[in-house]
């Protein structure tokens, strides 16, 4: 049975196959042996190969060995696990911070036990997989509103009895799209029609806000965002995720959420890691300036090329191609000039909106932009795109 669906996703241009690299120096990649320039990893702020978080994670090795053996709950908690939790909250400015093996698994201890049959879920229509999942799983009613369209989700909360129990939930930067929600207009209408805010800031979180605090930093709105999600494999550099709010939500997540209770704890060298990397995402706003020097240099040069682009202070910048086989045929040309792309295909991203996915690093350089915006010319004009 799955030979004859693997049959159709391959004629339908949607096949899937796993790239191996090995990292050479910065953004530079070696994949068969061909070296090339990644432009999609979310390592935004370039920590994943820093010294010090290599440091800090071979150190808890030895002193706490490689794996915590246990759930949380059991015997896998270490210093670590708290020292991170601790160190989140305070950056954070919450109250307490739970953290979650990834941020899959975070959102699935959120949706699963903020919200009960009968509660309502007002979801954007772009949010992400994990999110979609939770909703799912919720056993609430799950409705989605139009992406960031305001006039929808107000249509949904006016709707709704007063008295039901309702979860906004959207991302705070669009894994896919780069843009970022209105969270003030949410918090806005959450306010106006009791409602709650969930934000899942798993790419604006150590990105944006003047001290990377995240999306709600941003714009100002930290103290009226009820739960927020952030991950560590992104601009941390590492791997993992955290809940960080109200110290009751905490507790009640330790005691209800089953993808935090019934899985095996992150190895304590992955919350040491995440330590050492959040000391430096704090001691040098120098990252996040450059972030944000290098994603305004590449969407205005990208626009001067004649790409249609939006101009969001987000690392995360689509190339919209619309069908399958394009997308995939100037992924395919570009990764012959040396840059590696992969197409974004339905169902990551919706029907017709197939597109390439651009994510950029401080540790871009101007060369290596410049580099990129010319193969995306010369490529983008060869196949008609542009
Ligand atoms: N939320 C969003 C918006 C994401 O983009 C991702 C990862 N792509 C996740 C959650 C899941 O995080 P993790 O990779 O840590 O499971």
């Amino acid at each position: 049975m799955f030979r004859e669906n693997l049959k159709k996703i391959k004629q339908e241009g949607l096949y899937r196959s796993l790239v191996c690299q090995m990292p050479e120096e910065g953004p530079v990649i070696n994949i068969d042996g061909k070296p090339c320039l990644s432009f999609c990893s979310n390592n935004y702020l370039g920590l994943s190969r820093h010294p010090s978080i290599i440091k800090a994670g071979q150190n808890a090795l030895e002193k706490f060995g490689s794996g915590s053996g246990a759930s949380r709950l059991l015997s896998g908690t270490f210093p670590p696990h708290q020292e991170l939790e601790m160190e989140i909250a305070t950056f954070k400015k919450t109250e307490a911070a739970l953290s979650f093996g990834s941020g899959y698994l975070a959102n699935l201890a959120l949706l699963t036990t903020l919200v009960d049959r009968g509660d309502l879920i007002l979801a954007d229509r772009l949010n992400h997989a994990s999110l979609m999942d939770g909703c799912k799983l919720s056993r609430a009613t799950f409705k989605i509103f139009r992406h960031k369209d305001m006039d929808h989700l107000k249509h949904l909360l006016s709707r709704k009895p007063s008295d039901q129990k309702t979860l906004i939930v959207t991302e705070g930067v669009f894994s896919m799209d780069g843009d970022i929600a209105p969270l003030p207009e949410i918090v806005a209408l959450a306010r106006a029609y009791h409602a709650r805010v969930m934000v899942d800031d798993a790419h604006g979180f150590a990105t944006l806000g003047d001290h990377g605090r995240g999306t709600a930093e941003h714009f100002g709105v930290e103290n009226q965002i009820d739960v927020q999600m952030g991950t560590f494999g992104k601009a941390v550099g590492v791997y993992g995720a955290f809940v960080a709010g109200p110290k009751s939500l905490i507790d009640y997540l330790i005691n209800k959420a089953k993808s935090f209770i019934f899985t095996t704890a992150l190895p304590p060298a992955v919350p040491s890691m995440c330590i050492a990397s959040l000391r430096i995402i704090s001691q040098n706003p120098k990252l996040r300036e450059t972030l944000r020097k290098n994603q305004a240099y590449f969407t205005t040069r990208l626009a001067q090329i004649g790409f249609s682009v939006q101009n969001n202070p987000t690392p995360i910048i689509p190339i919209l191609v619309g069908d399958v086989f394009k997308t995939l045929d100037f992924s395919k040309a570009l990764f012959d000039a040396g840059l590696f792309i992969p197409a974004i295909r339905p169902p990551t991203v919706p029907e017709g909106m197939s597109r390439l996915r651009i994510s950029l690093s401080a540790s871009h350089t101007t060369e290596h932009l410049d580099t990129c915006i010319k193969q995306l010319e010369i490529c983008g004009k060869a196949l008609g795109i542009l």
